[in-house]
């Protein structure tokens, strides 16, 4: 934490207090250092894990520049995943809401015809994911690209993310639409510096602009986990890592304790909430492929207590703000090590102690070595579960509860939706482009 007040460092009167009502008193360090930096006009990228505050160190800023000279669509905040929006927006409407600030969540999954009317009323904040912003550009009229045209900041969150490929040509569209990069200021906030951060801070910059300010907050590329994290693992065989599931979740220590489960594969998600659910354990789950208004719904229940367990793909590995969880469970391992960090991330937060553990079978061999290279620790075993007991109180129930839920599911034919939801987009794409090139030739047509 920082030494100084949120005034001293050049926050406006209002957002200070706004701080003080939420008990956010004293400045983290990300904040410390970049706010003066973003008030003095400078693009700034900041290296920090979520949990950090970073979201205030980019917020309060832009709000303070906002609250002199209101005008337009201020700022654009483009970030990976709804459930992200959704909580930056909340912080946003909390700080600004003796303002009267008007600020418009454009993500999938909600009612398109909704956002493009708020986005033509000019809203102050846009929150947005990439996917949605670049649909809205392609099919909403001049009121909302001649809006996105003045904007005044543009904050990357979970830089690193939107940078990769998957991202790569909704970001260009919604960039295309946005005044060049020397005629606004750019924030971007990671967790890891990866290569294609460093392009965007040596780009070549006009003479008239204040370098890059960068900030990191510890290297994250060393002490990637927290130190009041447990990194456990069991070794099992495949087939029966369900069991290993239901038996850790029953010990002693663990069952009272919040806890995310990540699965690797949406399917594997929407199994095991059904059969955990059989089982009388409190359940949510959060996956790609449920309705937005189920996330939502599944989350809230989570953070209010309401289920006790949440079963997650890598939608929620990254930046969601859940403080209470205490043990997190990796059921399938992932590929990649970095989001074995960002999974784990969602305990032992701010000093608090944390269990991870990772069910590891046969085929993970691989992905735990580099896991433990890239933490640059090794897993230590889980010496409570004991194999024969496994056997004798969870693998029966469980295989018969995933069974079922797995005949539920057929019945329901779970996983057609993606496909249907596959070549609607694709129909919609198509009569966008239509649409356009309609247009187009009208446009000729007047011309010539
Ligand atoms: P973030 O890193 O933006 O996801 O923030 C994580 C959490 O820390 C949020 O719940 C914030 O409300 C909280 N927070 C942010 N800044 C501070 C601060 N200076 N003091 C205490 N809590 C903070």
């Amino acid at each position: 934490m920082g030494t100084q007040s949120f005034q001293e460092l050049g926050v406006a009167k209002w957002l200070a207090e706004s701080l003080e009502a939420m008990q956010i008193h004293k400045p983290t360090s990300i904040q410390a250092a970049c706010i003066p930096e973003i008030l003095k006009g400078r693009d700034c990228i900041g290296g920090a894990k979520t949990g950090s505050g970073k979201t205030i160190a980019f917020a309060s800023p832009m709000l303070t520049k906002w609250s002199e000279d209101p005008l337009g669509i201020f700022g654009l905040v483009l970030t990976p995943t709804r459930e992200l929006a959704l909580q930056i927006a909340e912080q946003f409407v909390a700080l600004g809401a003796q303002m009267n600030i008007k600020v418009c969540v454009v993500v999938g999954g909600e009612d398109f015809v909704k956002q493009a009317l708020e986005l033509q009323t000019k809203p102050h904040f846009v929150i947005a994911t990439p996917g949605r912003l670049a649909d809205h550009i392609l099919n909403s009229g001049e009121t909302t690209i001649a809006g996105l045209r003045r904007v005044q900041y543009l904050v990357l969150d979970e830089a690193d993310r939107l940078l990769s490929n998957s991202f790569g040509s909704d970001l260009e569209r919604c960039f295309s639409v946005l005044p060049s990069s020397d005629k606004r200021q750019t924030l971007l906030f990671t967790a890891t510096i990866t290569d294609a951060v460093k392009v965007l801070k040596d780009k070549p910059r006009p003479a008239d602009k204040l370098p890059v300010f960068m900030h990191q907050v510890e290297s994250v590329d060393k002490v990637a986990i927290p130190r009041t994290l447990s990194t456990l693992y069991v070794f099992v065989p495949s087939f029966v890592k369900d069991a290993y599931l239901n038996s850790i979740l029953l010990l002693p220590k663990y069952k009272d304790a919040t806890a995310i489960v990540f699965v690797n594969r949406t399917m594997t998600a929407e199994v095991l909430r059904r059969a955990l659910r059989k089982l009388d354990f409190r359940v949510a789950s959060l996956h790609s492929e449920m309705p937005q208004s189920e996330r939502t719904n599944s989350l809230h229940r989570f953070k209010a207590g309401a289920a006790r367990i949440l079963i997650a793909t890598d939608v929620a590995s990254r930046g969601l703000d859940i403080p209470t969880v205490e043990l997190v469970i990796n059921f399938d391992i992932p590929s990649d090590p970095d989001d074995f960090i960002h999974r784990v991330g969602r305990t032992a937060r701010a000093g608090r102690k944390g269990d991870a553990i990772s069910i590891i079978g046969e085929r993970d061999i691989e992905r735990i070595q580099s896991i433990e290279a890239r933490i640059n620790k090794k897993m230590e075993l889980l010496e409570d579960v004991d194999d024969d007991k496994v056997i004798k109180d969870s693998l029966q129930i469980m295989t018969t509860a995933k069974r079922e839920a797995m005949m539920e599911m057929d019945k329901e034919g779970f996983g057609e939706k993606k496909k249907v939801n596959k070549s609607k987009r694709a129909n919609s794409e198509e009569n966008s482009l239509e649409s356009r090139r309609d247009k187009k030739k009208k446009k000729k047509q007047k011309t010539t």
